[in-house]
């Protein structure tokens, strides 16, 4: 994103315009923190603004300034399709390809409305007339905050967008840990904390509300745990009988697939979960280095993300899926021993 484009941008903004907002299916804290921040700030521009979202997510977000406006397609279809067809702008958040939105990729895909993509994944499709697409950063909350900033509007910034952004930038980074932390995102999170964003409130209503079945499903998860040690790897089953057993609710497996790549001496981890409405297994992909699992993930599971955070799925059953990551392991061993 240039100046010649921030300066259209700028303009097009200049006056009440519809605007959609949209992120990805089963959509995370970056996904809702960066949606919300942008909405509340274009909310200031006196917009009509709505955030749409494919489907439901986790209730550990369910507490973020302007969670309760947000639309989901797969129950409120009607609506949605209304509003995008009815868009002057549309914002893609923390993705860059339509099939990622699940059941709105084709009314998106069919849409006129001049789009504008921000987001940090690798291989971004050519959709956006102004794209802001930039892998090396944290999340897509910390571009919000740039594009923002590009903008000349962080004194725009107030509690409600600060606290937004703040919990994307976390969720993302696994709490300002993985490699794409950078003194930047320090400063910006500096910056949200003066703008208003309650730090320890915020981890707290993010990882500090777990029930007690969460708990208990992950102890069934850790008991599951199997090493592969010629691979470095690591990685986590959970049938869906297990799932219903600790009374599995959205946003229950999130961050599990970490202990395994906490394991000493583990350089690649996996979470295979079953899930027999879509009749799939999701699978969750994380790596230390430079190990891409975003490859990994492209080549053998049809599906992406990020060089150390990637997601995947299979039509096979979850026997059938682990022994496929099985055989395909030693292909990977001399890139997982160089590491
Ligand atoms: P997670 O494992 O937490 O679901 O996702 C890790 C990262 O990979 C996230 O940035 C997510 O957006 C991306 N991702 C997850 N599933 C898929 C997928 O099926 N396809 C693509 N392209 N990216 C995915
Ligand atoms: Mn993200």
């Amino acid at each position: 994103m240039n100046t010649q484009d921030i300066t259209s941008i700028k303009q097009l903004l200049s006056t009440k315009k519809k605007i959609v907002i949209v992120s990805h299916k089963n959509p995370d804290g970056d996904a809702i923190g960066s949606t919300l921040g942008l909405y509340h700030y274009l909310l200031k521009g006196n917009h009509d603004v709505h955030v749409l979202v494919p489907n439901d997510f986790p209730t550990f977000l369910k507490w973020i300034p302007g969670n309760g406006m947000i639309l989901k397609h797969d129950s409120q279809t009607k609506k949605c399709n209304a509003l995008i067809e009815a868009a002057d702008i549309i914002f893609t958040l923390d993705f860059n390809a339509f099939h990622r939105a699940g059941s709105m990729e084709t009314i998106l895909a069919k849409s006129h409305a001049l789009k504008i993509m921000i987001d940090h994944h690798q291989a971004p499709d050519n959709y956006a007339t102004y794209m802001f697409s930039d892998v090396s950063m944290s999340s897509t909350c910390e571009m919000v905050y740039h594009f923002i900033d590009m903008l000349g509007d962080t004194h725009l910034i107030d509690i409600n967008i600060s606290t937004c952004l703040y919990v994307g930038i976390m969720t993302d980074t696994g709490s300002f840990r993985f490699l794409s932390t950078t003194s930047k995102t320090h400063q910006i999170i500096a910056q949200l904390i003066e703008k208003g964003a309650k730090n320890t409130e915020i981890h707290n209503n993010v990882y500090d509300t777990n029930s007690y079945e969460r708990l208990q499903l992950l102890g069934c998860a850790l008991s599951n745990l199997k090493v592969i040690p010629e691979s470095r790897t690591a990685y986590i089953t959970l049938s869906q009988e297990e799932l219903f057993k600790y009374d599995y609710k959205k946003g229950d497996t999130e961050g599990v697939v970490n202990y395994a790549l906490s394991l000493k001496n583990t350089i690649l981890a996996a979470i295979f979960i079953e899930d027999k409405q879509e009749g799939i297994i999701k699978i969750s992909l994380r790596s230390k280095g430079n190990f891409s699992v975003n490859e990994l993930s492209r080549a053998h599971f049809g599906g992406g993300g990020h060089t150390n955070a990637a997601g995947g799925k299979s039509d096979l059953s979850l026997e059938a899926t682990v022994a496929k990551f099985i055989s395909i392991l030693p292909s990977y061993n001399k890139a997982l021993n160089d590491e």
